[in-house]
């Protein structure tokens, strides 16, 4: 699999190899339902109640998606902020002042072509989606900053994404360990099993998975809350009090919460592992 590590303005639509969403896969860590209808649960009461918890968990996993494509629906229908030719103007300074090597691109149908050709190979459908105007997204392995042409105010977010990667190691790494989150639920697991109890009774890593899982999201949330924040001070300085950036912050505020519930239900998946361990180790 192509490793392109790139940043998605919401996570909703986030099919992209190696993203966050992609291994928060929802549906993947749904084999309770079978489990608890299909074996015989009053052998072992606490085994109930296991199952009982884990249609609750897929119950809250299942609520979080929603919730979160509802953002990402307002998101996409905000409205733009400022003229086209002004998010130009704010994106080329944001380039200048940060001397960024990023090409930056506003797509629609017209000109997707000239992007698929060179990039298509590697991005898959990610151009597509962001031509139908529903993703935006910055890649640093490509240098490549794209929005979409009816939407160009979310290049300012992915521009922002573009300066933490330039601007030091510490951002880099931030930005560089959702590969590595969306690992955390099966991470957690090992570990528990390296540092079991030797009376089998949960240990620390059992107790938090939860919390741990959740964790492991955070550098992610803070990263695209930084990306945010550049984009809309970078706005301010080129426009000033005229700005309307209100509405700005309205739409990156609901681009932000796709993230926030992305590492909720990171937190479920890493207890939903748990909990399904639990379930299989009773039928061995
Ligand atoms: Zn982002």
């Amino acid at each position: 699999m192509i490793n392109i590590n790139s940043h998605n303005i919401n996570n909703s639509y986030n099919n992209t190899i190696h993203s966050a969403s992609k291994s928060i896969n929802f549906n993947a860590h749904s084999p309770y339902y079978n489990n608890y209808y299909e074996q015989p649960e009053d052998q072992n009461p606490n085994l109930g109640k296991t199952a009982i918890l884990a249609v609750i968990l897929q119950g809250i996993a299942m609520s979080l998606q929603k919730i979160s494509n509802w953002c990402s629906t307002k998101l996409m229908q905000g409205k733009e902020f400022t003229t086209t030719k002004n998010v130009q103007k704010i994106a080329n300074k944001m380039v200048k002042d940060n001397s960024l090597n990023v090409e930056v691109g506003y797509i629609d149908k017209n000109n997707i072509r000239s992007y698929t050709n060179r990039f298509g190979n590697v991005l898959g459908n990610e151009l597509e989606i962001v031509a139908a105007g529903k993703n935006a997204f910055y890649t640093d392995q490509l240098k490549l900053a794209v929005a979409p042409k009816s939407k160009p105010s979310l290049i300012l977010h992915e521009l922002g994404h573009a300066i933490n990667a330039h601007k030091g190691k510490f951002l880099k790494l931030l930005q560089k360990s959702r590969g590595f989150a969306s690992a955390a639920p099966t991470t957690l697991l090992m570990l528990d099993g390296l540092f079991r109890n030797k009376d089998n009774k949960p240990n620390f890593i059992e107790k938090n998975a939860g919390i741990l899982g959740f964790l492991s999201f955070v550098p992610t949330i803070i990263e695209e809350g930084l990306a945010s924040i550049r984009g809309i001070k970078a706005a301010k300085s080129v426009l000033g009090n005229n700005a309307n950036l209100k509405v700005l912050k309205r739409n990156y505020l609901f681009a932000w919460t796709t993230y926030l519930l992305a590492g909720i239900g990171l937190g479920v998946a890493a207890k939903q592992t748990f909990v399904q361990n639990k379930i299989e180790q009773k039928f061995q």
